[in-house]
């Protein structure tokens, strides 16, 4: 079944309202009209089962028929935060996959061997959007604004786990120290040409815990996938 957004502000206990890009995707691409059943998302963890009761130039009303609460969403947080990749479609797949998987939380870094380039944060937002709507979720992952890794590291929430995947350790595999009780963590996964020796000390003294994904060098944004699947699949 086909999924469709709305922002909170759109909704009310009985009704909601879709607007804009999604309006157009709904009605031109989609072909949906009056009394037809859909389902939509607001990105903040509530899912509706509605019907299209009325039909404007700009807008849709649909009439809610169920409400449901965090629907297929995990019940554990994993906020990602990746240094920025040379190649636009890296990031682009690691933001994509990162919502299919279920993070919460993307955060785009900085980092020392990080080769800058413009962040696209609207365009990475949007992949989210559809990504969230493709595997069902009701919670958009917020992309957060380009940061530093210091900056990072040092507002890092104190109660999740922390890691660092890198791959000149050999241990502990990460997969044999997530406990399988977690409820929150944060993984912080490197640029093309890896962290440096400060960074991963300075990561050791904010409390992350340097863990090997397996003997095999993997690609960024492989390893941010293969990270963060541990924790939530
Ligand atoms: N510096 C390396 C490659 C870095 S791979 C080199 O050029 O040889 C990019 C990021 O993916 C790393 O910073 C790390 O966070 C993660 N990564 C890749 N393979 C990994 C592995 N086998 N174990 C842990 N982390 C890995």
């Amino acid at each position: 079944m086909e999924y469709f957004y709305t922002p909170p502000r759109l909704v009310t206990a009985s009704s909601l309202v879709i607007e804009g890009d999604e309006f157009a995707h709904l009605t031109h691409v989609m072909r949906k009209g009056m009394h037809d059943v859909i389902r939509v998302v607001d990105g903040a963890g509530n899912m509706y089962d509605v019907v299209i009761t009325q039909l404007a130039a700009r807008s849709v009303t649909c009439t809610i028929n169920a409400h449901y609460i965090r629907a297929h969403e995990a019940d554990r947080t994993v906020v990602l935060g990746a240094a920025i990749l040379k190649h636009g479609a890296s990031f682009d797949f690691l933001v994509e996959k990162a919502t299919e998987i279920g993070v919460s939380e993307v955060v785009p870094l900085l980092t020392e061997r990080t080769i800058p380039r413009h962040a696209k944060n609207d365009r990475w937002q949007k992949l989210a959007l559809a990504a969230m709507k493709q595997s069902q979720r009701c919670f958009l992952p917020p992309v957060r604004p380009l940061t530093t890794l210091h900056e990072f590291l040092r507002t890092a929430d104190n109660s999740s786990l922390k890691f660092i995947p890198h791959e000149k350790v050999t241990e502990p595999l990460f997969r044999d120290v997530v406990p399988t009780e977690v409820r929150k963590a944060i993984i912080v996964i490197g640029p093309e040409g890896g962290f440096t020796d400060e960074e991963i000390a300075a990561a050791g003294s904010a409390g992350f815990l340097s863990v090997s994904l397996g003997p095999r060098r993997l690609r960024a944004e492989t390893a941010a996938v293969v990270a963060a699947a541990q924790i939530l699949l």
